[in-house]
């Protein structure tokens, strides 16, 4: 049809009929979304050992999966990637929210990666992120200048799963990430609970972020959570912050002195320091390079390796049994019913358990 804009009115103006489109441009390319390819065992295991940090996130991924079908994949890839790992170290890093961590692991990890080389995973372990929906460690652009270091990785919390899962899969994840070369591990845990509990017993070096300010840090903060510290230390340390930093670390190490010593021989140090400003890292890296020697020479490092170790096992086997119970669908049908009862006062909490109990270990006969 000719276009009505090439009718005398406009002159000196021609509009030229088009050229037809054809339907596809590639006759070859075949219409629909690519699937992914699925890797097998042995491809995961080969790209992991080549460093290949696209196979890695798949891998991590795949740990982190709550199909049956991908944790028995899952477990044959760790299990294949044993032999290539354990070649770290392992630094937990803990905070309450707003104690700088994410700030402070940009720093720290920027520091390690320049002075000492090498790789860097950061791993969290972050069991809000199931309770509340939304995590703490991973609701935000984190580590901004480590996330676009050609030698880190970063991966958020797994989330699905009791803190006793989210944790199990970081711990599994270390073990493919040392595989993957890297040789420094970060694991970040908010410091809420019980998941230091979980941190500390993966790593060799346990490290504590405090605020100073308050004026009594130390009724906040739980005993345990101190004597699990290898180091104490308090950020935030600039401006017209850093004598009151000081005040706090006179207090925590006045307080340590009145723990008993730890198994490991070592006396847990307090630095100051601000992860903003950049102060004071390097006297926080010295210190763990200092313990990381100083426990390799009296034999502690394989010594809390292997506790831990041996804690994995028993968790993992808790972790089975319970699952075993609560996923038996008698056990499911006969659980609300015997809930109820108890509310309503009809029976006894142990006696309930005990039926339900006897129930499932008939049910194994
Ligand atoms: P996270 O919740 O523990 O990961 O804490 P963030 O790293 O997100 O830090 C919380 C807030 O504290 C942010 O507003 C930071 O800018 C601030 N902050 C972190 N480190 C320092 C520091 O060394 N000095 C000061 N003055 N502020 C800091």
């Amino acid at each position: 049809m000719e276009h009505p804009e090439n009718s005398k009115e406009y002159k000196g103006l021609t509009v030229n009929s088009g050229v037809e489109q054809p339907s596809n441009i590639n006759p070859y390319l075949k219409r629909g979304r690519y699937k992914h390819r699925r890797l097998s065992v042995n491809d995961y295991v080969e790209g992991i050992v080549k460093g290949d940090v696209t196979v890695l996130g798949q891998a991590v991924t795949l740990v982190e999966s709550t199909n049956p079908e991908h944790q028995v994949q899952a477990q044959e890839v760790i299990e294949k990637c044993l032999p290539y790992s354990g070649r770290s170290i392992r630094v937990g890093i803990s905070g309450v929210p707003g104690a700088g961590k994410s700030t402070s692991i940009d720093e720290f990890g920027l520091h390690v990666l320049k002075e000492h080389g090498g790789k860097l995973a950061v791993l969290a372990i972050d069991p809000s992120s199931e309770r509340s929906k939304g995590s703490i460690l991973g609701d935000k652009t984190r580590m901004e200048k480590l996330a676009v270091h050609p030698d880190s990785f970063i991966r958020p919390s797994p989330s699905a799963g009791s803190l006793g899962g989210v944790a199990r899969k970081t711990r599994e994840s270390i073990i493919l990430c040392e595989a993957a070369g890297f040789d420094k591990i970060f694991v970040e845990t908010v410091g809420v609970g019980q998941s230091e509990t979980a941190c500390h017993s993966m790593v060799d070096f346990f490290l504590l972020i405090q605020l100073a300010g308050t004026g009594d840090e130390l009724q906040g903060i739980k005993r345990g959570i101190m004597e699990m510290a290898d180091g104490i230390v308090i950020n935030k340390c600039d401006g017209n912050n850093v004598d009151k930093c000081q005040l706090a670390a006179a207090q925590f190490r006045n307080a340590l002195h009145l723990f008993p010593a730890p198994e490991s021989g070592w006396t847990p140090q307090v630095l100051t320091y601000s992860g903003f400003y950049g102060l004071g890292i390097k006297e926080i890296w010295d210190m763990v390079y200092q313990y990381i020697d100083f426990v390799r020479a009296n034999g502690y490092f394989e010594h809390r390796r292997n506790e831990q170790a041996k804690f994995w096992m028993y968790e993992t086997i808790n972790e089975h049994l319970r699952n075993s119970f609560y996923q038996n669908e008698t056990i499911a049908q006969m659980l609300a019913a015997e809930e109820r009862q108890v509310l309503e006062g009809r029976q006894t909490s142990f006696v309930a358990a005990k039926q339900l109990l006897d129930a499932y270990f008939a049910l194994l006969h």
